[in-house]
């Protein structure tokens, strides 16, 4: 038989080991994991001990190299996990688990002190400490360079004063990676970054947000309210958070996306069997060509995102800056995302529209694509500046 186009396109930017790792994250997610989402999404948050069962299993440091304790992949593996994770059932887990390994923590292997790296990124790779990523504010979301967030010098301490908004994981987090105004006039190396440990003094979570959809996982609103932190607490360059944080948004974008692609084909393998199962005048709805050209359309949708992604993704992770193709591809993909799961929902008619099935959550959770780590119309504006426009 000759290999499936999937398989193919996989041997591309996957091998042996990868599947290998493929294999047991899927049997992990599908036997830890999976069994709970409908409680945790009900609930509306999941225990901490996810975090410290990945990390058991070497899961939240599998691109980190073995010196600060995790497993010395590549950049696929991290790959592999956000679309395994997909098999969760519950994307607010994911992306629970895709802002510690791949959003709140590469900048401290990349710009961080060994004392830096102890403190904070070995513990987030072991799932002791749960780390949330603080850009966005009440005033500033696409216009990450209107950020307000003022960090000050005293002595050798800084002060920071501030609001941050949307921070997912910001009600459970031991520390922030944090973007703050530091010292300097507006203008993009006004920025810089710090961790800042969540029990400082002066660090309040306000409101914990109602959201659509990612219902099992967190949502923090926080104030900073003379936050003093040691010298030691700024990471990386004093000046340069801006083109620090432009960076780590190349990898939440493409975890972000390859994750919903990944929920997109499950979604529409599920779709494929209530095809055939389900029948209306005397035969199975695929029979149709209302259906089964719809099907048709959504898996080469897919393809075609997952394409770009693997694309992307074989560039960054060889030590490429390839921001074009990781915004095109999170474009792309994040509207296919949401298209398939609208189509989803509608070959499942009145079922899709009940609780009883995943497909409202899918529907759900697929939306935040388009918005989180960059929206549509963000995208568009780098590509097009990249064009030369
Ligand atoms: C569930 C959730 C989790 C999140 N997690 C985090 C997190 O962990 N950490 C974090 O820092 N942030 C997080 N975010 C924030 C997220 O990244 C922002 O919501 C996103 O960047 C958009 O910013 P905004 O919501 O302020 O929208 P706005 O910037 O106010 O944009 C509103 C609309 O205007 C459009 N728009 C803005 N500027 C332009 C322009 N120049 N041209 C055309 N259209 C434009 C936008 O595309 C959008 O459609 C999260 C958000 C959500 C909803």
């Amino acid at each position: 038989m000759p290999p499936s186009m999937e398989t193919a396109i996989r041997s591309s930017i996957f091998n042996p080991e990868h599947e290998t790792l493929r294999a047991s994250v899927r049997s992990f997610v599908e036997r830890e994991l999976a069994p709970h989402a409908e409680a945790w999404e009900q609930a509306g948050d999941f225990p901490d001990w996810v975090f410290t069962k990945l990390g058991d299993a070497g899961y939240l440091g599998l691109a980190y190299p073995e010196e600060v304790g995790g497993q010395g992949g590549d950049y696929i593996s991290t790959l592999v996990l956000k679309e395994e994770m997909a098999r969760c059932g519950s994307g607010g887990v994911g992306m629970a688990v895709a802002v510690q390994t791949d959003m709140a923590t590469p900048p401290i292997l990349k710009y961080g002190t060994p004392e830096q790296i102890d403190e904070y990124l070995r513990p987030a790779i072991k799932g002791t400490k749960i780390a949330c990523l603080g850009i966005t504010e009440p005033g500033a979301g696409s216009d990450v360079a209107n950020i307000q967030t003022l960090a000050v010098r005293d002595g050798s301490d800084w002060v920071i004063n501030g609001r941050k908004i949307f921070i997912t994981n910001g009600v459970r987090a031991h520390f922030c990676t944090l973007v703050a105004r530091a010292n300097k006039p507006a203008g993009h190396h006004g920025f810089s970054l710090f961790l800042v440990p969540t029990d400082t003094p002066g660090w309040t979570v306000t409101k914990r947000l109602d959201k659509l959809g990612m219902h099992s996982s967190d949502t923090a609103e926080i104030a900073l309210d003379d936050v003093r932190l040691p010298a030691g607490g700024l990471l990386g360059v004093e000046g340069e958070g801006f083109a620090q944080i432009m960076w780590e948004l190349q990898g939440e974008r493409l975890v972000g996306v390859a994750g919903s692609i990944a929920g997109s084909q499950r979604l529409l393998e599920a779709c494929i069997q209530y095809a055939k199962d389900r029948h209306a005048f005397g035969k199975p709805i695929g029979k149709n060509q209302a259906i089964s050209h719809r099907l048709a359309t959504m898996a080469t949708e897919i393809e075609a995102a997952r394409r770009m992604i693997y694309d992307a993704a074989w560039k960054f992770g060889s030590g490429e800056y390839p921001v074009k193709e990781i915004s095109m591809a999170k474009l792309y993909g994040g509207i296919v995302a949401s298209r398939v799961a609208n189509e989803a929902m509608q070959i499942f008619g009145g079922a899709a529209y009940t609780m009883d099935l995943p497909i409202q959550r899918a529907w759900r959770d697929s939306r935040l694509i388009r918005i989180g780590g960059g929206t549509d119309e963000v995208m568009r504006e780098v590509i097009s500046k990249l064009m030369g426009l």
